[in-house]
């Protein structure tokens, strides 16, 4: 069987060619689709694939990428989704990470693979990683030519594995073996043949495919730090224009119990700003009951991030405050998983209703002013 792949080529190592090519160790910067051309054959094991045109997205740096290529990305594969069983899209390693979650987010009802590859050295380089990586994520795109398991979500490929891309991370700067999903297991192990872990897989959608148009600007990330001045904060959160903001506190989501800071952070919850809390932890999930630090967030009404990545929560955030739900809206679908982006949901439930759970898949169940809030395994 063949298969048909549309590559996106949106900038990245993968591509880059040296400023001064009497120097190709030195400064690099994006190369045209016709250096990339050269390097990578048309066809390959029963793949046929092709490069789109596409104006809106010139290669860059992924430095400069943001939610207008992310939404331009998202609309490419859009309007050609029909004809293709695959896409790949070579991208920079920088922010691979939040461009493979934001699009996660913007896909709804994504039947066919999105992979997203590039590369630490680039293709003109004789010891470059991208034409493995590139012929990789070829043949997760297209499955059914080279018979593999059909892994029809939004993935990262590169070095030895294959990310769910919401749960994926950059871990080093110089590494082949680049990117972690520090909450969740490769969805494949890339060795001498592709293993695909089918205990994995989500569900095929049966509802029509589309991709939002919409994400929201005003969302900022802030990492707390020990002593940190309720003044500062202020000035990072209270901002007007800010509508959401994921906050990386420590451990399992504790800040610092002072007084001024926490006012902060109630008067952001009471302006209508979303505030998310994640862990600056690499692994593991947020859980604001454990400590009295924590707890206080709750009672302020700051959402949970559970094991988000930062990556994740933030794109997640700029989505749901991108479709203009209400706050309150907003804060309910940030605690639940939309695209297997966390590992367990947390809601709001009346003292009682738990029991309608299954027993196996609630983890914890922690009372709240009469209702119960309960983490629970999705089904
Ligand atoms: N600065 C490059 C980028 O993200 C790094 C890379 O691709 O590895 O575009």
């Amino acid at each position: 069987m063949k298969a048909r792949v549309l590559v996106l080529y949106t900038g990245g190592t993968i591509g880059m060619t040296p400023v001064d090519p009497a120097y190709p160790e030195g400064t690099r910067r994006p190369g045209t689709k016709e250096d990339l051309l050269r390097y990578l054959p048309p066809v390959r094991d029963g793949i046929e694939w092709e490069l789109l045109s596409e104006p809106a997205l010139r290669p860059m740096d992924s430095s400069d990428v943001g939610p207008r290529e992310w939404l331009a990305m998202a609309a490419a594969i859009a309007r050609n989704y029909d004809g293709w069983d695959g896409f790949v899209i070579l991208h920079g390693t920088d922010t691979m990470a939040y461009t493979a979650s934001a699009l996660s987010f913007l896909f709804e009802n994504l039947g066919k693979p999105v992979v997203l590859t590039g590369s630490q050295t680039p293709l003109f380089h004789e010891r470059t990683d991208g034409r493995l990586n590139f012929l990789n994520a070829l043949r997760i795109a297209g499955y059914k030519a080279v018979r593999l398991p059909a892994v029809p979500e939004v993935t990262i490929c590169f070095g030895n594995v294959l990310l769910r891309g919401n749960r994926a991370r950059k871990m080093s700067t110089s590494d082949t073996d680049a990117f972690e999903s520090p909450n969740l297991r490769p969805l494949a192990a890339i060795e001498s043949e592709i293993f695909v872990d089918r205990s994995l897989a989500r569900p095929r959608p049966s509802d029509p495919f589309r991709a939002a148009a919409a994400m929201c600007e005003e969302v900022v990330d802030i990492t707390i730090v020990p002593g940190l001045r309720a003044e500062l904060l202020r000035a990072l959160i209270c901002a007007p224009p800010i509508r959401g903001a994921i906050l990386r506190t420590f451990g399992q989501g504790n800040p610092p119990n002072s007084p001024a800071l926490l006012r902060v952070l109630g008067d952001a919850v009471a302006a209508g700003k979303v505030i998310v809390n994640v862990t600056q932890c690499a692994r593991g999930f947020v859980n604001m009951y454990q400590y009295e630090n924590g707890r206080a967030l709750v009672d302020l009404g700051v959402t949970s991030g559970l094991d988000l990545t930062p990556e994740a929560a933030l794109t997640k955030l700029a989505w749901l405050l991108g479709a203009k739900l209400p706050p309150a809206e907003v804060r309910r679908r940030m605690q639940i998983g939309q695209r297997g982006e966390q590992t367990f949901d947390l809601m709001r439930v009346p003292a009682g209703d738990e029991a309608g759970f299954a027993a196996d898949r609630v983890r914890h169940a922690f009372p709240m002013d009469g209702d119960v809030l309960l983490l629970v395994e999705p089904g």
